[in-house]
């Protein structure tokens, strides 16, 4: 990649970011080179970005960033920003749009993405994963996966459409209107699929989690019921709650081992699972009742590029986003906002570059 001869000057520092240095637990404040951007790519001025759990398995450094992270890599990629300038053979961005970029970078000539499934491309590149992210003052990006924000959406909500676009896609996968729907998972996605869910025309919904605080945001976004899996068993609650038939969909949105068993046992004969947490090691689930039982047991990752972004879009006026963020912190002390996560203590945490 070149540089290129009119890169703003102001570029030229040397600028802020969040990266993983070493192969062990921790990452760092460090100075950075700002990206170049070649033919077809855009420079981003990050306005905010988020904390995610991606972020925080590479933080911890656990066998799945062991195996997957080159170092040394730029954390995040959750983020709202302001186009700083634009490489040759980039024709529908232009400096000073506001805009946030799919994170799963697609490579637009596979058989996945030539057949309307990009997020889920053969050579996909995922940001703050396979290529610097977004806890820096500047991203570079591909044309093909900026997103054009609504102007009025603030970046700190702006920053949050990536996880807000995880929620919409699993809940328009289960196809709830009519629907009982339960939702394993008090996490951002978690917590937003049940706001989703609600907007979406479910007949009713259960969110399960572990903790009262988030299962109170849950409340707030829309769900009828909240069951805290700590003191009662989700599966005989949602059981005597529909007259021992079991929910019409199930989403697993926890990544707990013990979830998606549950999620066979909460759904109803010819109901649907989807699959979006990610356990920590491979599960043992009882297939038999998959097969006696009928259910359709789907996957579901990232959103569908661009669709997703506009049914997102359309959401938010029934969805109060906000509700999840809860933690805001100038970039340079991301430490704080990494343990409030680590400690559950956070649900979304802004971090504002430059600041
Ligand atoms: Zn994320
Ligand atoms: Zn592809």
């Amino acid at each position: 990649m070149h540089r290129l001869d009119t890169f703003p000057e102001r570029v030229e520092n040397i600028v802020q970011a969040v990266a993983k240095t070493r192969p062990e637990p921790g990452a760092a404040l460090v100075e950075w080179d700002p990206p170049s951007v070649g033919p077809g790519e855009v420079l981003i001025r990050v306005a905010a970005a988020s904390i995610c759990g991606t972020d925080v398995h590479i933080y911890s450094w656990d066998n799945w960033a062991q195996s997957r992270i080159k170092l040394p890599q730029i954390l995040g990629h959750e983020h709202a920003g302001y186009v700083e300038t634009v490489g040759p053979e980039v024709h529908h961005v232009q400096p000073g749009d506001y805009v946030t970029a799919e994170t799963h970078i697609y490579c637009g000539r596979c058989y996945l993405c030539q057949t309307g499934n990009a997020h889920i491309c053969r050579h996909m590149e995922i940001l703050g994963v396979d290529r610097d992210g977004t806890f820096a003052e500047y991203l570079a990006v591909p044309e093909s996966v900026v997103w054009k924000n609504d102007p009025q959406l603030a970046p700190r909500v702006a920053t949050v459409m990536e996880p807000f676009g995880n929620a919409v896609h699993v809940v328009m996968k289960a196809e709830v209107p009519a629907k009982t729907v339960v939702i394993i998972g008090d996490g951002p996605t978690g917590l937003l699929a049940a706001g989703v869910a609600r907007a979406a025309g479910a007949a009713a919904v259960w969110t399960v989690g572990l903790l009262d605080y988030r299962l109170q945001i849950a409340s707030q976004l829309g769900a009828d019921s909240i069951v805290n899996a700590s003191g009662e068993d989700p599966v005989s609650t949602v059981k005597r709650q529909t007259d021992g038939l079991g929910a019409d969909v199930v989403l697993e949105m926890s990544g707990a081992d013990v979830a998606l068993p549950q999620a066979l046992e909460i759904v109803r004969p010819g109901g649907r699972i989807i699959a979006f947490g990610i356990p920590s090691r491979p599960l043992t689930l009882n297939t038999s009742d998959v097969v006696f039982k009928e259910v359709e047991l789907l996957g579901a990752v990232g959103r569908r590029i661009f669709a997703t972004w506009h049914h997102s879009q359309r959401f938010l006026s029934q969805v109060d986003v906000e509700r999840v963020i809860t933690d805001e912190f100038p970039l340079s002390r991301w430490q704080e906002g990494m343990d409030k996560v680590l400690r559950r203590e956070a649900i979304k945490v802004v971090l504002y570059p430059g600041a």
